[in-house]
C-alpha cells in the first residue's frame, strides 16, 4: 500500500480517507522487511500518534497498554488470528478500546501486511459492563457472607475492567479512637510489586473526612486521584509510588432502606498504574456495583433478622423451644464424642396461670420476662438458657456433680420465689425444677427432656416449689409415668361428657350407730362407668376432675342426686336418715356454695340438717380463712360438716377448738392395726376423747375386722362405717335391703 502511495493517488487516497473517516475505521501497512509500519490518519488519531509516513512499531504503538503490546505486534508481524483488541492510553480521551484486524497477509515473498483498526470502545465497554454486571450478580446473589464474597467482587471489578489493586473499606468502633475507617478486603495483580501499597493500606486507619477514602465517606460522593505519588490529597504517595500506582477512582457503596434511611455499608477504590484513568468506565459501573453490594447487605441482613427470629423467643429473648431442643441434640453429639457430662434442668413456673387469668397477659408476660432476666443472671457462663413455651424454661449446664446441680436449682428456686412487682402489686409464685444428667439419665435430647420432666413432674406431686435429680433406680419408671400422663389426659378428655352421658352414679355406704345398731346415716360415693364399661374409682378421677376444674360440676351433680336420693328414701321410711357427701377443696372456697346447697335442699324437699359435707384436713388448710367462712355460713343454715380422714392432716388443736365442725372421721389408717399395733390405738382412743370432748361425733371408717370393731367399741366410739357392715350399695339395694330388715324406723339395722 505504501507503495501505492509512492505512485501518486494523492486524490484517490484523500477519498478513501473520508471514507474511513465516516465508517470510523483506520487502515495500516506493515512492511515486514524493514519492520516498519505506516497508519492512515484515523488510524494515527486511534493510536493517539501524529500522522506520518514509514516508522518503527514502537514509535506507532508507543500509546499501547504495556500488557497488550505484546500479543499486538505478534498479530502485526506474523499473525496467527485474524483479529486482536487492546487499549490504548490516550492524552485526551484516556483509556480507549482498539481492535486491530488482519486483511491482507499476503504471500511470504509480498513483503507487506495490511489491517484495519476500529475505536471499539463504546461496545466494549457496553459489553463489559453487561458481562461484570452479570457476574457480579452470580457472585453477590449466592453468597451467604458479604464479608467471604467481597475479595471477589474486588477481584472481578480489576480483572475486567483493567485495575490491578482494588480494595473495600468499613467502618470499625474503636473503643479508644471512635469510630474508624479500615481496610478489612483487598486483592491486586500478581508479578506487580503492590505488596507494599497493601500493607501500607492494612496498616491505615482513618476518621471520616480523613484522606481520600474518608472524604469520600463523609460525602457520599465518588472522586477521581490522579498522580497518587505526588498528590498531598492522597495519604499513601510513598507506597503509592514504590508501588508503580498512579490513578485511581474511590466511591462510596451506599442504598437507601424502605424505612427512608440512607445507608453507607462501605467504600471501594481501584488504582492502576496507568495514568489518566478518568475516562475508564468505573463511574458508570461504580453505581450497579455500590447497589448489588446494597441489596446483598440487605438481604444478609435481614436473613440474620430471619434467622434470629426462628431461634429466640421473641418475649424473653431466650432460645426459643427448637432452637434450644436443636442446640441440646449438639451437645449431646459434642458430648458423646469428648466424655463430657452435663444437667439439664427443666423449669415450670407454679402458680403462673392465676396470675395470668388474674391480672391479664400483660403481667404475665412481664413475670416471664423478668424471671428470664433472673434466670439469666444465676446461670453460669456458657449455659444454655431456653423458654419451651407458656411458663416452662429450661438450662444446659455443664456438670460437675449432683450437689453443683442441685445448688444451682435451689439458685433458681430463689429467683422464682422472689416477689414479681408489677404496677405496684407484688406478684408471688414459685417454680418445680426436674434435672436430668448425661449420660445416666440419657443419651439424646428426647430421653433427657423425658427425664427431667418425669423428675419435675415428682416435684408438682409433692407440692411444688422444689426440685428433684431423676434417679434411675427403677427403670420403668418413665414408661409408667408416661403411661399415667396419658391416661390422665384421656380421663380428663372423657369427663367432660360424663355428667350428660350418665356415665356417673352414686353408691351409699351406711354409717351404723353402735349403740342402738341402727342405721345413722350413709356416705355418698360417687363411681364412673366410662363409655367402654371400665368402672373408674373416685381416688383416680376426682383429683383430675379438680385440677380441670369440672369438681364444680360434678360437685353440684352428686349434691343433686345425693337430695333425690335422700327424699326417695324417706319416702321409703328411712326416717331421720343423714346423707355425707363428700367436697372437693375448690367447693369449698366458693362463697356461693352455702345458697347453691340451700336451693338444693329446698328442691328436693330435705332439710339441711339431714346433709352432712364432709372435707379434708388438707382442703382446710389450703385457704383457712375462706373456707372456714364458707363453714360458718354453711352451718348458718343448717349443715353439719365432718372432718374425714382425720389425723393424716396437720390441723392444730387450737384450729380444731374453733372450726364449725359436727362430726370428724377417723382415718381409715388408723383404724386397721387398731388391734395389733399400740399406737395407732392410742391415737384412735385420743381422736375420739378429743372429739367427744369437743362435743363432736366421732365416726370411725374402714372397719374391716371384728377385732377394730370390738376395739372401737372398746375404746367408746358410736359411729362406725367399714365393710365389715357394709359394702357401698347402689340406692336400689339400700332400700330393698331395709324392706327386708326386720328393724324399722331409721332404715336398716346392723347386720350383727
Ligand atoms: P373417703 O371420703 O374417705 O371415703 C371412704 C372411702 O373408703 C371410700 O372409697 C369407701 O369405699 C372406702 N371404704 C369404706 N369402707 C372401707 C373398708 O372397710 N375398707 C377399705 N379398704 N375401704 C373402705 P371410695 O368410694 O373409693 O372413695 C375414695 C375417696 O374418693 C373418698 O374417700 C373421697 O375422698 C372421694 N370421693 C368419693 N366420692 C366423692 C364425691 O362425690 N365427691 C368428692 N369430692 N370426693 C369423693
Ligand atoms: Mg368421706
Ligand atoms: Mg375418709
Amino acid at each position: 500500500m505504501g507503495d501505492k502511495l509512492d505512485v501518486g493517488m494523492a486524490g484517490l487516497q484523500d477519498s478513501a480517507y473520508a471514507l474511513e473517516e465516516a465508517a470510523a475505521f483506520g487502515r495500516w501497512w506493515y512492511r515486514r522487511a524493514l519492520g516498519q509500519i505506516e497508519v492512515s490518519p484515523m488510524a494515527a488519531s486511534c493510536l493517539d500518534i501524529e500522522t506520518g509516513s514509514w516508522r518503527t512499531l514502537e514509535g506507532c504503538l508507543i500509546n499501547v497498554a504495556e500488557d497488550d503490546l505484546v500479543p499486538l505486534i505478534a498479530l502485526i508481524t506474523a499473525p496467527q488470528t485474524t483479529a486482536f483488541e487492546f487499549r490504548v492510553v490516550t492524552a485526551n480521551a484516556g483509556l480507549r478500546w482498539m481492535r486491530a484486524t488482519v486483511l491482507s497477509r499476503e504471500a511470504p515473498d509480498t513483503p507487506i501486511t495490511s489491517g484495519i483498526l476500529v475505536d471499539i470502545t463504546h461496545s466494549k465497554h457496553a459489553a463489559i459492563r453487561e458481562r461484570l454486571g452479570f457476574e457480579l450478580t452470580e457472585l453477590l446473589v449466592g453468597s451467604a457472607q458479604l464479608n467471604e464474597v467481597i475479595v471477589n467482587v474486588i477481584q472481578l471489578v480489576c480483572q475486567r475492567l483493567g485495575w490491578e489493586w482494588g480494595a473495600y473499606w468499613m467502618m470499625e468502633a474503636s473503643p479508644q479512637n471512635g469510630d474508624r475507617l479500615a481496610c478489612r478486603h483487598l486483592w491486586h495483580r500478581t508479578g506487580h510489586d503492590l505488596g507494599t501499597f497493601s500493607q501500607a493500606t492494612t496498616d491505615l486507619t482513618m476518621q471520616p473526612e480523613e484522606g481520600v477514602v474518608g472524604q469520600v465517606w463523609a460525602s457520599g460522593c465518588a472522586q477521581w486521584i490522579e498522580g497518587m505519588a505526588s498528590n498531598p490529597r492522597f495519604m499513601r504517595q510513598n507506597s503509592a509510588r514504590s508501588s508503580g500506582l498512579q490513578s485511581g477512582y474511590i466511591f462510596p457503596v451506599t442504598y437507601v432502606s424502605q424505612d427512608g434511611v440512607q445507608h453507607r455499608p462501605g467504600v471501594l477504590e481501584f488504582y492502576s498504574g496507568l495514568a489518566r484513568q478518568q475516562e475508564a468506565q468505573l463511574p458508570l459501573l461504580s453505581a450497579t456495583i455500590g447497589a448489588l453490594i446494597a441489596q446483598t447487605t440487605q438481604r444478609l441482613e435481614r436473613e440474620a433478622v430471619i434467622h434470629r427470629l426462628a431461634r429466640i423467643d421473641e418475649l424473653t429473648g431466650l432460645s426459643n423451644r427448637s432452637h434450644f431442643h436443636a442446640g441440646l441434640t449438639e451437645r449431646c453429639i459434642s458430648a458423646t464424642k469428648h466424655h463430657e457430662k452435663f444437667g439439664l434442668m427443666y423449669i415450670d413456673l407454679d402458680r403462673f396461670k392465676p396470675i395470668n387469668d388474674a391480672f391479664g397477659h400483660d403481667t404475665g408476660n412481664c413475670v416471664l420476662r423478668e424471671f428470664a432476666l433472673r434466670l439469666n443472671s444465676v446461670v453460669p457462663p456458657g449455659a444454655a438458657v431456653g423458654r419451651l413455651g407458656g411458663d416452662e424454661f429450661a438450662l444446659v449446664v455443664a456438670c460437675s456433680s449432683d450437689d453443683a446441680l442441685s445448688e444451682l436449682a435451689l439458685q433458681v428456686l430463689e429467683v422464682a420465689r422472689a416477689p414479681f412487682l408489677y404496677h405496684g402489686v407484688e406478684l408471688t409464685l414459685s417454680a418445680s425444677i426436674g434435672v436430668s444428667r448425661f449420660p445416666e439419665n440419657g443419651q439424646t435430647t428426647p430421653e433427657l427432656l423425658r427425664s427431667a420432666d418425669a423428675a419435675m413432674y415428682r416435684v408438682k406431686q409433692n407440692g411444688r416449689n422444689s426440685c428433684d435429680i431423676f434417679s434411675n433406680s427403677n427403670p420403668s419408671s418413665i414408661a409408667k409415668l408416661q403411661a399415667s400422663l396419658a391416661q390422665r389426659l384421656s380421663i380428663e378428655t372423657e369427663l367432660h361428657h360424663a355428667i350428660a352421658n350418665k356415665e356417673l352414679f352414686l353408691l351409699y355406704q351406711p354409717i351404723f350407730d353402735v349403740s342402738s345398731s341402727l342405721m345413722h346415716g350413709m356416705e355418698a360415693l360417687i363411681r364412673w362407668r366410662r363409655a367402654n364399661g371400665d368402672l373408674v374409682p373416685p381416688d383416680v378421677f376426682i383429683p383430675i376432675a379438680e385440677q380441670s376444674h369440672l369438681i364444680v360440676e360434678i360437685g353440684q351433680w352428686v349434691m343433686a342426686q345425693a337430695c333425690a336420693d335422700l327424699s326417695k328414701l324417706y319416702h321409703a321410711n328411712f326416717n331421720d336418715l343423714k346423707v355425707h357427701v363428700n367436697m372437693a377443696a375448690s367447693e369449698f372456697t366458693n362463697v356461693n356454695l352455702p345458697n347453691v346447697l340451700c336451693e338444693l335442699a329446698r328442691a328436693h324437699q330435705v332439710p339441711s340438717s339431714s346433709i352432712t359435707l364432709e372435707l379434708t384436713e388438707g382442703m382446710l388448710m389450703k385457704q383457712p380463712e375462706r373456707v372456714v367462712s364458707v363453714m360458718r355460713n354453711l352451718r348458718n343454715l343448717g349443715f353439719e360438716i365432718s372432718l374425714d380422714d382425720f389425723g393424716m392432716g396437720h390441723s392444730s388443736l387450737s384450729m380444731l377448738k374453733n372450726l364449725p365442725i359436727t362430726s370428724m372421721k377417723i382415718d381409715r389408717s388408723f383404724v386397721r392395726d387398731i388391734a395389733k399395733n399400740q399406737s395407732d390405738s392410742a391415737i384412735a382412743k385420743a381422736i375420739l376423747t378429743l372429739g367427744h370432748s369437743l362435743k363432736l361425733d366421732v365416726i370411725a371408717e374402714g372397719i374391716e375386722t371384728d377385732a377394730q370393731l370390738s376395739k372401737l367399741k372398746e375404746e367408746g366410739c358410736h359411729l362406725v362405717q367399714g365393710y365389715l357392715l357394709c359394702r357401698p350399695l347402689s340406692l336400689d339395694s339400700l332400700i330393698s335391703m331395709h324392706s327386708n330388715s326386720a328393724v324399722g324406723g331409721v332404715g336398716c339395722a346392723m347386720p350383727f
